[in-house]
């Protein structure tokens, strides 16, 4: 039976590193870390996103600030907001809550936000450097995996780790992390051929892919870590990950749990982020 990351413990762990870093920073420098969220539109699951944000800043003393547009605001407007926060000197991070209307060029308002704000880690000069080995900011649920797999022990040198799902904002970065980490990476996706064949190899399987219960136990390997990361509702409505978290955690060695898993990881890596720019300013 395999024992649980506790997503929610490592993510309080990280929020109190973040709330001593903050106190420290604000004593040393009197400044104080700010994040700057926008939103244009509405959109309930981005609401939510946005004030569980508010508030996991408010208890690590950081400064937030959300600026909510209505659905009609152009791609100018929205641009010459985000020259504004580049400007801005209280404001470390800023973070663009996607997806964004279809009348807006979300990878030209992605690309205006300066990339020493891009606390989201989608900028391409962050995306490059994270591929040349040496990250400024790490996109945030990629970097919390890593996260919960230190927290845990886990050693990842020298182990065949497998990624279902090619994301720019999780497959992709989370085989380069784990690359970096001295893992054998295969990254699967959609034409994977056999793919079964493939995740039965992995001693650390990550599953980024957005299919409930799609990795079954007969897709994993005895002992093999595994890193829910999908967010999906089955048909009574309730959240569930990628993963058949029943049948799989009897094969498992380590297995993250949806809720509880991942998910809370996500903000708390953005506060780090915060913290860090801030640090550098
Ligand atoms: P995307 O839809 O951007 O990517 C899904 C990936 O899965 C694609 O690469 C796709 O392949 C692959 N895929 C789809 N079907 C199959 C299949 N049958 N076999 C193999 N691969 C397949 O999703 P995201 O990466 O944005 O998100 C993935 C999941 O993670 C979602 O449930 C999302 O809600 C969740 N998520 C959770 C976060 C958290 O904080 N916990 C943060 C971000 C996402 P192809 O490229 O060939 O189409």
């Amino acid at each position: 039976m395999a024992q649980i990351i506790d997503g929610k413990e490592v993510s309080q762990h990280i929020r109190g590193e973040v709330a001593k870093g903050v106190s420290q920073l604000v004593d040393r420098s009197g400044i104080t870390p700010g994040l700057a969220a926008v939103l244009v539109g509405e959109n309930p699951a981005s609401e939510i996103y946005v004030r569980n944000k508010r508030k996991a800043c408010t208890e690590a003393g950081i400064y937030s600030e959300e600026h909510k547009l209505p659905v009609e605001t152009t791609e100018e407007e929205l641009l010459s907001l985000v020259d504004n926060l580049n400007k801005d000197n209280n404001i470390h991070g800023i973070l663009i809550q996607l997806p964004l209307p279809d009348h807006i060029n979300e990878t030209k308002v992605l690309r205006a936000v300066s990339p020493d704000k891009d606390v989201d880690g989608f900028h391409p000069c962050n995306v490059g450097l994270l591929v040349e080995g040496n990250p400024h900011f790490i996109s945030c649920t990629p970097h919390g995996i890593i996260k919960m797999l230190e927290y845990y022990n886990i050693d990842i040198k020298g182990k065949e780790a497998v990624v279902v799902g090619r994301s720019n904002i999780v497959g992709k970065p989370v085989a380069m992390l784990l690359l970096h980490r001295h893992a054998t990476v295969t990254l699967c996706h959609s034409r994977t051929r056999d793919l079964a064949e493939v995740t039965r190899r992995a001693d650390i399987l990550v599953a980024a892919i957005g299919r409930a219960n799609f990795i079954t136990a007969d897709m994993v390997k005895d002992g093999a870590v595994v890193i829910d990361v999908g967010i999906n509702r089955n048909e009574e409505g309730k959240l569930t990950g990628d993963v058949d978290f029943q049948a799989v955690q009897e094969k498992a060695s380590f297995i993250t749990p949806v809720p509880g898993g991942v998910g809370p990881m996500t903000i708390s890596m953005l506060l780090w982020n915060t913290l860090e720019s801030a640090k550098g300013t």
